[in-house]
């Protein structure tokens, strides 16, 4: 039985039915930004393995760092242990997060340092006297992981809330912000987000959101203003912000957090995806002194949480060698110039028919489509075209590496005009 026989009778992958799967691609190599599939194809990678991958595949120094940490220990415990690669990350995170985030909660993957988040937002407010606060609200079309507390807080329709009607908290949805990053701010949209903090702020823990792009529940990019009227929400009525920069983070949309087009610091911060530059998993929950403080105040004087392959060395190493990289490379003149190549190779496809919107931010490339796209089919078409784009639901959308060249850029929008044309 080959690879894809095996796979297709035995292995979930993500969003995926066990009795229809869509089509798997083999994977041989990965190198720089392409893929070698089994098959023979190189094709360029348009995703970044979902926005993590930004220095591109098999880099020689992430891959050092790896080799130096495995040779020296890959893993011991959390518990009343540290270590070189946990404490040089969390300096150099520290370092470049917004001001005012210092602590550090080391966790395995962002759907875990979201659910670290919300314990941490509840707790806060326990240990203030303030059990009471135990609600989070959150705009509608946000993602923020698969686990239950984070799914809670996930769209209600993408998210398939109904489905798990009965397992889930029930949270305030806020709709989601309307006016585009650079078109004119417009002070209404932020009106029924004040109407729910009026009526509900004093059972309201935080407010969860993705800042300045909201990714897969939506792939929708607003105005800083937004989230500047978000955070002055949150101080106004006693109610934590939490930021998830996990697709965000570390200058995907040409800066180094979304929290900086609007200048503002998080009370709670997650992080993920790009931390170790798409090798392993790793994520990150940062928050205020106020917050640590104050969730460890009283009864029962500690934050109950701590993952088992928390501050993994072999990725705290890795993550810190990413960061050292990106900060040492030209990261925003490479995001810069490709935001403006895709603005001006995917903006005219915004008069196709079958096209209803097309943004740019950073190095993040959207096509909203009318209706839903055949995923099966349309991947057809990228890969004749030498091209890696998952799409879902109406969106095609790119973030590739930030390494990225004209030539591979040119591929990768080249397949979107295809894909677009066999709609
Ligand atoms: C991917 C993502 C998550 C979940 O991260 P996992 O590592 O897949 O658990 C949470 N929030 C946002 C904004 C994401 O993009």
């Amino acid at each position: 039985m080959n690879n894809i026989e095996f796979d297709k009778q035995h292995i979930w992958h993500p969003y995926t039915s066990a009795t229809n799967p869509l089509p798997c691609y083999d994977v041989i190599g990965a190198s720089g930004t392409k893929l070698t599939l089994a098959s023979g194809e190189t094709i360029v990678d348009g995703m970044a393995s979902w926005w993590s991958t930004i220095h591109g595949y098999n880099h020689p120094t992430l891959n050092d760092a790896a080799h130096r940490q495995i040779d020296k220990f890959s893993h011991v415990m959390f518990g009343g242990l540290t270590h070189s690669p946990a404490v040089n990350l969390c300096k150099q995170l520290l370092n470049i997060v917004p001001n005012g985030l210092h602590r550090v909660f080391l966790a395995d993957s962002g759907s875990v340092s979201v659910e670290v988040a919300i314990k941490m937002a509840i707790q806060y407010w326990a240990c203030q006297g303030r059990p009471e606060k135990s609600k989070l609200v959150t705009p509608r079309n946000g993602y923020h992981g698969d686990t239950f507390a984070a799914m809670s807080v996930c769209d209600p329709v993408n998210g398939m809330h109904s489905l798990f009607k009965k397992s889930l908290i029930e949270h305030f949805f806020a709709p989601a912000p309307q006016t585009k990053f650079g078109k004119s701010w417009s002070p209404d949209d932020i009106a029924p987000m004040r109407d729910i903090f009026e009526q509900h702020a004093h059972e309201i823990a935080a407010l969860i959101l993705e800042p300045i792009v909201q990714g897969a529940g939506g792939m929708r990019i607003y105005h800083p203003e937004y989230l500047k009227a978000c955070r002055q929400l949150c101080d106004e009525f006693d109610v934590l912000l939490i930021c998830d920069e996990i697709a965000t983070g570390f200058g995907r949309t040409g800066k180094l957090f979304a929290c900086d087009h609007a200048q503002i610091t998080p009370d709670i911060m997650c992080l993920g995806k790009a931390l170790t530059g798409g090798y392993m998993t790793l994520a990150a929950t940062l928050c205020t002194e106020q917050v640590a403080l104050g969730v460890c105040e009283g009864e029962p004087g500690v934050f109950m949480h701590g993952p088992t392959f928390m501050g993994n060395p072999l990725a705290c190493a890795v993550a810190s060698a990413s960061i050292d990289l990106l900060l040492e490379s030209p990261w925003q003149t490479q995001v810069n110039t490709i935001e403006t190549h895709l603005n001006e190779a995917l903006t005219p496809l915004a008069e196709h028919d079958k096209v209803a919107d097309v943004r740019v931010l950073g190095s993040i490339g959207v096509v909203e489509m009318k209706t839903q796209v055949n995923v099966a089919e349309i991947q057809k078409v990228f890969i004749k075209h030498g091209a890696w784009i998952r799409p879902f639901s109406k969106n095609i959308y790119i973030m590739p590496p930030y390494i990225s060249s004209a030539a591979d850029l040119d591929v990768l929008c080249n397949a979107i005009k295809h894909g677009v044309d066999s709609c």
